[in-house]
């Protein structure tokens, strides 16, 4: 049996979830018609206090979506350069918002006011475009897991304000943060415009991400969700998923933690490997030894039974999720016990 530690995604709807998706009342979601849908919207945008909520096939929709409804064509988002927004959105920015873009070194993908204030365009020098949107990522998936905290955000937010720009989160891995921090949803509500979350990662639902925002944002936001094709119909089966996993699959991420912590001292641990990054929550970022490549390091985990993915050079990457057991772990430590993958 395979430990596939790719991602948080590859995760397989439980027998529970699957019987709440058969038994969901479905309608025309672009009539506005479907019961689950609507819902599950509902649900999501009380629980971060914000007025609306968009449901969307993916994390890249969602953030696609709040990219081109916060800017206009030439503006500039301001993003750290490990951004999925940047690195995974097939040049989405350019593409869907006709934006520029203003990267900046974080650390681990975390940006700071005072590494932002400096990127923030004079808006009446014609040269340069116009700084409209700050958008952060929380966990950090690039950074290996990190999180912020409520102060880290609320400085960023004066800064916006101050500016007059907008505030972007993705929160693909949100749920992973507020299990660390103990932080409520409706402070992000307050902190953000507008925030992106997925209901695919570590909730375990097959399908399916949100955005929130106020009522007038989310409108537009539909709009060119619309003309994106992805108006959807009877979406209330994949609604229900995400009201059973949001009802369910919250409280229990911090075993997934507990296992990516382990799974960091396993490796740290390895002749191979040269360092880990700090296991914040649910991902492991490994760095190999000069010589080792990261292919011939997954060919060999996968001959031991271990999937991971390669996360640049020298780098692989494993993340834990709702299938996997304690004795996954325990597996996985026999697997590598006493191994050298070789030739350094
Ligand atoms: C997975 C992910 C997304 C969205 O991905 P989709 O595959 O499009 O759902 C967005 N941001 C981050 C940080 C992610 O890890």
């Amino acid at each position: 049996m395979m430990i596939d530690l790719r991602s948080d995604t590859v995760t397989r709807p439980t027998p529970a979830m699957l019987a709440a998706m058969m038994a969901a009342s479905i309608g025309d979601d672009v009539f506005g018609e479907d019961p689950s849908v609507n819902a599950l919207e509902q649900k999501a945008a009380a629980m971060f206090g914000m007025e609306a909520a968009l449901f969307c096939p993916s994390g890249t929709m969602t953030n696609q979506l709040a990219i081109r409804t916060h800017v206009r064509p030439g503006d500039e988002v301001i993003c750290d350069q490990l951004s999925h927004i940047y690195l995974y959105e097939g040049g989405g920015i350019a593409v869907n918002a006709l934006a520029s873009v203003a990267l900046l070194a974080g650390e681990r993908g975390k940006l700071t006011p005072e590494l932002i204030a400096p990127a923030i365009n004079n808006p009446t020098d014609p040269h340069r475009p116009l700084s409209r949107l700050v958008s952060l990522e929380n966990t950090v998936n690039k950074g290996g897991g990190c999180y912020y905290t409520i102060p880290e955000i609320a400085a960023i937010r004066q800064l916006c304000d101050e500016r007059g720009l907008a505030l972007h989160l993705d929160g693909a891995r949100l749920f992973n943060a507020l299990a660390e921090t103990g932080d409520a949803p409706e402070a992000y509500g307050r902190l953000f415009d507008s925030i992106s979350i997925c209901l695919s990662k570590g909730l375990g639902c097959p399908v399916g991400s949100l955005l929130l925002g106020s009522a007038a944002f989310i409108a537009q936001a539909k709009r060119f969700r619309k003309l994106m094709g992805g108006g959807w119909r009877q979406a209330g089966f994949l609604a229900a998923a995400g009201i059973y996993a949001l009802d369910h699959h919250v409280g229990r991420l911090k075993q997934d933690h507990a296992r990516a912590r382990r799974i960091g001292q396993i490796m740290a641990a390895q002749p191979d490997v040269h360092s880990v990054l700090p296991v914040d929550t649910n991902i492991v970022i490994i760095r190999l030894h000069e010589g080792i490549t990261n292919t011939d390091y997954i060919a060999n985990l996968k001959e031991r039974g271990i999937l991971a993915v390669a996360f640049g050079p020298q780098l692989v990457r494993f993340v834990t999720h709702l299938d996997l057991t304690d004795e996954h772990i325990e597996q996985f430590g026999q697997a590598l016990a006493g191994q050298t993958v070789g030739a350094a």
